[in-house]
């Protein structure tokens, strides 16, 4: 293996990522090539204005853009396209494993399927060998239970493209994990791994209902777990697995800076926490970044970032013997 002393260890550390949505990780090149295909747009005279595009005013202006970003994925085809470039901008990060979100809704073409898109982003995915990809369907709760009851089946099915779980994004506020109880549990049956977005924008309450309600395997971000001391405690002792996304939480204001941000008092606590990018192509971050600034501004040393690496592998949804080897490719990684 050639190693390249350019890039800073961060860098060439060999990674996991366990929370990603695809559509917020697609490379720039390869959006602009998209939105050149549906006839381009005025407001992205060219692709560096991309970048300029990818800066928001506020949480609600950034989900006004993802929606403007969606109506350029209109076909099954777009979807392989996009994941091989996710795929292949992954694994040249030095990104061994992923586990990345993705949802049905909220794209123009409302006839795009689960199992069709699952099957178009597997092509995609397939076609880069040096990563392993595995997917996770977000429910977007803003659709409803009714919506997540309907397509349900769709996503069992989709279990034959690397579909291992189910994920709850969106609204956190206005609907609550407990309105989701019956479809966790049928998925939960139906042999599918979980998590849910809770204690990012809502507070403590969302993260124990997901938990007592939901069941999660996992939480996506509980940032806010740190308002409620008996949650911590809770989460450490019974071993629940926290998705943090600093740079996230603090381009979306949940958190005030990097050094305000709680990562530092759960790895503390022993809570296990994992570091992931969220939206890394729309947030302009990478997780060998999220890594050196945790090293900057919280202090985490190299060994500390190597434990929360092992979290990654042991809280993924992997099976006890793809974990093994995948903790084994690390530790016998030249960079580790
Ligand atoms: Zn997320």
């Amino acid at each position: 293996m050639r190693i390249d002393r350019k890039k800073s260890w961060y860098e060439r550390v060999p990674k996991v990522e366990l929370h990603l949505h695809l559509t917020g990780a697609i490379p720039h090149e390869t959006l602009w090539e998209l939105i050149q295909k549906y006839g381009g747009d005025t407001s992205v005279p060219d692709i560096s204005t991309l970048e300029e595009k990818f800066k928001y005013r506020d949480f609600m202006h950034f989900l006004e853009t993802w929606v403007w970003k969606n109506q350029f994925l209109r076909e099954y085809e777009d979807f392989t396209f996009l994941s091989e470039a996710v795929a292949c901008d992954l694994a040249s990060q030095n990104i061994l494993y992923a586990e990345v979100f993705f949802s049905s809704s909220r794209f123009r073409n409302e006839d795009l399927t689960i199992q069709g898109l699952a099957e178009a982003v597997r092509t995609g995915l397939s076609r880069i060998t040096e990563i392993e990809i595995n997917l996770i369907i977000d429910l977007v709760r803003d659709n409803g239970p009714e919506n997540a009851v309907e397509i349900l089946p769709g996503i069992i099915e989709s279990k034959e493209f690397g579909v291992i779980g189910i994920g709850l994004g969106g609204n956190e506020k206005s609907y609550p994990p407990h309105l989701f109880t019956d479809i966790y549990e049928k998925a939960r049956q139906a042999g599918l791994h979980t998590t849910a977005h809770a204690g990012e924008a809502a507070g403590p309450e969302s993260i124990w209902s997901a938990i007592n309600n939901l069941k999660v395997d996992r939480i996506g971000h509980g940032t806010r777990s740190i308002e409620d001391e008996k949650l911590v405690d809770y989460l450490a002792e019974h071993g629940i697995p926290l998705e943090i996304c600093p740079i996230s939480n603090v381009k979306t204001g949940v958190v005030e800076s990097i050094k305000k941000h709680p990562v530092r008092y759960y790895y503390d606590r022993n809570v296990p926490v994992s570091i992931n990018t969220d939206d890394p192509k729309m947030f302009g971050n990478s997780l060998a970044e999220e890594y050196e600034i945790l090293a900057k501004e919280l202090g985490f040393i190299r060994d500390e970032i190597r434990t929360m690496l092992f979290n990654a592998v042991r809280t993924s949804f992997l099976s006890d013997d793809k974990k093994r080897e995948l903790a084994s490719k690390l530790i016998n990684h030249p960079e580790w």
